[in-house]
């Protein structure tokens, strides 16, 4: 159904964050600022041939004196068992088992959670003895890594996919059934209070929803027939702040869950004091994963305006996040209910557009069009030709090109195209993917000028 998460944890200095950056690729990590660490937390999508699945580094930290590093291991175990469907536990072969491995050990065996050992640093077979020392910790699974050469990390990969049963995340198969809502947003954002008022009284069903890794306990309304659940929503609306409290500030696991869980993603913005670098970053995020998105600039009533601000604070937004220009930003008021009423119906369009599929004829007659309006850029006499466009999903669209030099569609003819395609289908909430796939064709020459 979604892509599965994956907590990387070990004291200080055992590899994690060499070993996250080669599953993931260090550039393509996100940051999260994280009070109380030495280092953010690192998120990212495992970059590998098998199925995806999200990674999380949680960080280092520093223990203290008074509190060690026990305290602190244990407490970084705690929160992985909570959120992550898997846990990856490195140690390190070179400073051997030390009793705070073997405490952490026995916390992640008692839980039901899947856990696989790392030992890290195994660089060549010399190192391999140093395995069985870690066998006495208890846990089944056990695989002698080296993050840094990349030795068995391939075999660790393979064994997690198949610990999770993981498989193509495919937001499409399930169409007919519920639609999925989660909602974002800092801490006093007005979460709760909007909550409280989409689910009213009359319509609250709760939903503890088994099947799932963690409990997390959803909200259901229907609206004209259609199951809408709004995920994780139950804790906020009995107990203001329940994410702003979890033990490490505001959650980044819960966040990435609730993502991965949805199909339309609410992003609350203050009216007030406008948007933040973390909003901006869960709104990327959405993107990445292809979520629909709608944002909410929320507490309008207590906004100091005029007739122009609504159009000001909606440039101001397209310009800090281009990419997601396809939102529609709607002003709310969750606490004296302006505009709340719009929400649930604009929710279900951007689902319907999040589905959308383009049928071949108007859409190859799209890309002419796109053809003639801008021509495909040329690199050093080579011209970049788009032979044909099919959609191949939806949930987000997706389209693949068939062309020539994949290599020479730059950034901004790609924008471009996603652009043209969201003003001629006139799509609104949902991102939109394009694929360039490079295939030669005897019969196109390159032109060569
Ligand atoms: P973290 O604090 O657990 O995230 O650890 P780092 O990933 O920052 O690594 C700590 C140190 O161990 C760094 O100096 C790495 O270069 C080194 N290291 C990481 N993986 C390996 C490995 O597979 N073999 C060896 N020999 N050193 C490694
Ligand atoms: P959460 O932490 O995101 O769940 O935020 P809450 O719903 O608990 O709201 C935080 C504070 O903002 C509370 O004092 C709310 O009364 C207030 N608040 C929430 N929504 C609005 C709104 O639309 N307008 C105004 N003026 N205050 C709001």
């Amino acid at each position: 159904m979604s892509n599965a998460l994956i907590a990387i944890v070990g004291r200080p200095n055992v590899g994690k964050s060499t070993l996250f950056n080669r599953i993931v690729g260090a550039k393509k990590a996100i940051v999260f600022d994280q009070p109380g660490v030495t280092r953010d937390r690192h998120y990212g999508i495992a970059n590998w041939a098998g199925p995806s699945f999200d990674v999380v580094d949680t960080g280092g930290f520093e223990p203290t004196a008074q509190e060690g590093i026990l305290a602190k291991m244990r407490n970084q175990a705690m929160l992985a068992i909570e959120e992550a469907d898997l846990v990856v536990f490195v140690v390190d072969a070179r400073s051997g088992l030390i009793p705070a491995d073997q405490e952490v050990a026995d916390i992640l065996r008692k839980s039901n959670r899947p856990v696989i050992c790392a030992v890290n640093k195994i660089d060549g077979d010399r190192q391999e003895m140093h395995m069985h020392e870690f066998h006495t910790m208890g846990l089944d699974e056990i695989f002698p890594v080296s993050a840094e050469h990349g030795r068995g990390v391939s075999d660790l990969l393979e064994r997690i996919a198949e610990l999770l049963k993981l498989e193509e995340d495919d937001l499409e198969a399930e169409a007919e059934d519920e639609l999925r809502v989660a909602l974002f947003g800092r801490p006093n954002v007005g979460k709760s209070t909007l909550v409280n008022r989409l689910l009213g009284e009359d319509r609250m069903i709760v939903d503890s929803t088994a099947g799932t890794t963690r409990d997390s306990i959803d909200s259901v309304i229907y609206d004209e027939g259609q199951r809408i659940v709004l995920i994780d929503t139950a804790g906020l609306r009995r107990q203001r702040g329940i994410i702003a409290n979890s033990s490490e500030g505001y959650s980044v696991m819960r966040t990435l869950r609730s993502i991965e869980r949805c199909h339309v993603a609410l992003v609350l913005i203050d009216g007030v004091e406008g948007i933040t670098d973390q909003d901006a970053k869960i709104i990327g995020l959405t993107y990445e994963k292809g979520r629909a998105l709608m944002i909410l600039i929320n507490k309008w009533d207590a906004v100091d305006k005029d007739d122009k601000t609504a159009q000001m604070v909606e440039e101001q937004i397209k310009l800090k996040l281009p990419f997601a220009a396809y939102a529609p930003v709607i002003f709310i008021s969750g606490l004296t209910g302006q505009r709340v009423h719009k929400l649930l119906p604009t929710i279900k369009e951007v689902r319907q557009q999040h589905l959308f599929r383009a049928s071949t004829g108007p859409l190859n007659r799209w890309l002419e069009d796109c053809l003639h309006k801008h021509h495909p850029p040329t690199n050093k006499g080579r011209r970049l030709r788009l032979y044909y466009v099919t959609q191949n999903r939806t949930a987000p669209p997706t389209l693949t090109f068939h062309c020539n030099h994949p290599d020479l569609v730059h950034f901004s003819y790609k924008r471009f195209l996603i652009n043209q395609f969201i003003e001629t289908f006139q799509l609104v909430g949902t991102p939109v993917k394009m694929i360039f796939k490079g295939k030669d064709n005897p019969y196109v020459e390159d032109e060569k000028h």
